[in-house]
């Protein structure tokens, strides 16, 4: 495998179910069991209800573009994709999710549509971990 040159995130014991079900191809998702609804990032206490009854459940990895920025200075190993575009994805199960968005052209954002449907895809950064990216369909 060749040397990835990006961050690679450390999992922790709160979000340890995500990055499981990332090396499995699954994006895993946390939901409140009290109210029912997902939240993103992965945390002890639900946002909305403040209940700490968490369970995890494997997302349909469907979504769709809420917004985006085409980025043209990035630090470390993201220098050499410059410019790639970013963005905040609407998940279908519900919530946001940040992302660095894929099959689009940063060179033509005209072209970059929110409301766009997008998929999940995962990339081996390490052993241990790989990286959901989201994808234009
Ligand atoms: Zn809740």
């Amino acid at each position: 495998m060749a040397e990835y040159t990006k961050p690679i995130p450390e999992p922790d014991p709160d979000s340890a179910p995500f990055w499981e079900g990332a090396k499995e191809g699954k994006l895993m998702l946390p939901r409140c069991v009290k109210c029912n609804r997902v939240h993103w990032y992965p945390r002890l206490i639900c946002p909305h209800c403040h209940s700490m009854d968490i369970e995890w459940i494997e997302g349909s990895g469907e979504g769709w573009i809420h917004t985006f920025a085409v980025q043209h200075r990035a630090f470390g190993g993201w220098a050499e994709e410059t410019p790639f575009v970013t963005a905040y994805i609407d998940l279908k199960e519900g919530d946001r999710m940040f992302t660095v968005l894929r099959g689009v052209d940063p060179n033509k954002p005209e072209e970059i549509k929110c409301g766009a449907p997008v998929k999940v895809e995962f990339e081996k950064a390490s052993d241990d971990v790989s990286i959901a990216f989201w994808r234009a369909v």
